[in-house]
């Protein structure tokens, strides 16, 4: 059962062929499925994909025409700005439809990286809680891998809180920079995940926790912002048995996510409700380890099951329609 209209991104890509776009449009649109039910965002999961190179490809006539595909779903699909599809090309699609949220337009919700990262924030707080009985990031050390939007706001989160951090991105420019900023030590790429730290902050790729990678990690938590983290299922219970306790990354990272839907609200966009209902996913996250504890399994398949059962039961389905203030 969908829980609403769906809402998700727009990536545009250079898919090799259509199977392999169809594969990751499917993945990514499960992962939003999962992300809206563990919120109670009340929206069903989708993405889109564009197969086109961002770079070369990338003509207002496909964003229009895109756009007009978009229309012809009167509202059961609402795209949004993805890789290769800018917060500016968004507004390309919005001349051809209305069925767009996150534009740069004073009753839109803008950039939803902030968002993202106060949600892993309020994430690591709850899982030092869990380890160490104190919401206190204080002396903590905290290894953060990829630089980009999110993980750099994250960075200015923790440095405030008092944690020591140690960051890596392929883009080293941009490094030197946080690093005195921050105080924080720079690793290769290739020593990020194995760092001895607290917490593991994955914010640039998925699938690197996978069975390669967990024999080495050096962390006692994996908490971040990228989709997909686990390489497969079984990885929950290899971490599970290292004694590493995984905060389920489409609720950790579900900030975005929860920013832009309040942008659909009867009221319209409210950023400080944003901030409140983003900072609970603090709550969310000890409710699932508390339910792994009690149900004797892995964070990631106690929140897996409690997604599938509000699915199956139309639990947090949405009442009031999407409103498009931005019109
Ligand atoms: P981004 O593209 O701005 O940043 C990713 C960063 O990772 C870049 O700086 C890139 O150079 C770096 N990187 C790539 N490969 C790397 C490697 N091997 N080692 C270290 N660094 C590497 O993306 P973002 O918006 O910050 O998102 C980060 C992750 O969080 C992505 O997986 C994204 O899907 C996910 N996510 C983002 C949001 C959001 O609101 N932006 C929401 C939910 C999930």
């Amino acid at each position: 059962m969908s829980l609403g209209p769906t809402l998700g991104g727009t990536r545009i890509f250079p898919y090799k062929s259509f199977d392999e776009a169809l594969t990751d449009v499917l993945r990514l649109s499960r992962g939003m499925t999962y992300k809206s039910a563990i919120v109670e965002g009340g929206t069903g999961g989708a993405k889109s994909v564009i197969i086109a190179d961002p770079k070369k490809d990338k003509t207002p006539e496909l964003l229009k025409a895109f756009g007009e595909a978009v229309h012809r779903m009167q509202g059961n699909y609402v795209c949004a700005e993805d890789i290769g599809c800018t917060v500016d090309d968004v507004a390309i699609i919005r001349a051809s439809t209305k069925y767009v949220v996150g534009l740069k337009h004073p009753k839109s919700s803008g950039n939803p990286s902030p968002f993202t990262a106060y949600g892993v924030f309020r994430a690591i707080q709850a899982t030092m809680q869990e380890l160490d009985g104190t919401d206190s990031l204080e002396g903590k050390t905290i290894a953060v891998q990829g630089t980009g939007s999110v993980g750099t706001e994250l960075l200015s989160y923790l440095f405030w809180a008092g944690a020591k951090l140690i960051i890596s991105d392929i883009d080293e420019e941009k490094l030197e920079g946080l690093a005195r900023k921050y105080g924080a030590k720079i690793v290769s790429t290739h020593e990020i995940l194995y760092v001895p730290c607290d917490i593991l902050a994955p914010c640039a790729l998925g699938g690197i926790i996978n069975q390669n990678s967990i024999p080495k990690l050096n962390c006692r938590a994996i908490v971040g912002a990228a989709n997909n983290q686990l390489h497969e299922d079984e990885d929950g219970n290899r971490l599970a048995k290292r004694e590493i306790l995984y905060a389920p990354d489409f609720l950790v990272n579900a900030g975005g996510l929860i920013n832009v839907i309040s942008e659909v609200a009867p009221d319209g966009y409210d950023a400080t409700a944003a901030r409140a209902k983003v900072g609970s996913i603090y709550h969310q996250v000890r409710s699932i380890f508390e339910l792994a504890k009690k149900n004797n399994t892995t964070t990631n398949e106690a929140a897996t099951t409690l997604v599938e059962y509000r699915l199956k039961h139309g639990i947090g389905k949405r009442i009031e329609p999407f409103h498009f203030h931005h019109e």
